[in-house]
C-alpha cells in the first residue's frame, strides 16, 4: 500500500496512485443510473409531452436514456402517462410484471398519479392501485423540465439502491401488497 497507509486505517475514499476504493453497489449502481432503458406507456395527452422530452431540445439521451423500449422484457423503466381507465389497469400492471428485476416505475403527470380531472367511475385513481410507484411527477401536462427532474430522482433512486434490496423483506412485503408474489 502506497504512502504506509495500512487496509485498517485506509480513509474512506482514499485515491491513492493506481488505484481507489469503492463498493460494489455503487458500481452497479452507477452504471445502472447512467443505462436506463425506459419503456414508455402513453395512453393520452401526457405521451405528447413525453415527445418534447425526447426531441432534441431536452434530449433525454443526455442521461443514457435514449434507448425507448417496446418490449418489457427489455426496459427497467416503466413511465406511465395518461388517463389510465380501470380496464387498463390489469394491462398496466402486466406490463409492470414482464419486466425483469430490478424494475421502477414513474407516474407522470396528473392522471397517471391519481386519475387527475377524471374522478369518474371508469378512470383508476392512481396507477399506485395496481403497480408501486417510485416517482410521481405532477402537473397537467408536466412540462418536459419536470419530468426530466423527475427522471432524475429516479437516477438518484437507482444510483443508492442495495444490490439486495429487492431480497429483502421490506421489497417482498411491497409486492406482496399489490399481489405480486
Ligand atoms: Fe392529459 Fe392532463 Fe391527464 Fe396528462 S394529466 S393525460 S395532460 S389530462
Amino acid at each position: 500500500i502506497k504512502d504506509n497507509i495500512s487496509l485498517a486505517n485506509m480513509p474512506e475514499g482514499y485515491t491513492g496512485e493506481g488505484f481507489f476504493t469503492t463498493k460494489l453497489s455503487d458500481v452497479v449502481g452507477l452504471a445502472r443510473k447512467n443505462s436506463l432503458w425506459p419503456m414508455p406507456f402513453a395512453t393520452s395527452c401526457c405521451g405528447i409531452e413525453f415527445m418534447a422530452l425526447m426531441a432534441s431540445h431536452y434530449d433525454l439521451a443526455r442521461f443514457g436514456a435514449e434507448r425507448l423500449g417496446f418490449s418489457p422484457r427489455q426496459c427497467d423503466l416503466l413511465m406511465v402517462m395518461g388517463t389510465i381507465a380501470k380496464k387498463m389497469g390489469p394491462i398496466v400492471k402486466q406490463v409492470y410484471l414482464q419486466m425483469a428485476e430490478p424494475r421502477w416505475v414513474l407516474a407522470m403527470g396528473a392522471c397517471a398519479s391519481s386519475g387527475g380531472i377524471f374522478d369518474t367511475y371508469s378512470v383508476l385513481q392512481g396507477i399506485d392501485q395496481v403497480i408501486p410507484v417510485d416517482v410521481y411527477v405532477p402537473g397537467c401536462p408536466p412540462r418536459p423540465e419536470a419530468v426530466l427532474d423527475g427522471f432524475m430522482r429516479i437516477q438518484d433512486l437507482v444510483g443508492k439502491e442495495s444490490i439486495r434490496r429487492r431480497n429483502g423483506e421490506q421489497y417482498k412485503a411491497l409486492m406482496q401488497s399489490y399481489g405480486i408474489q
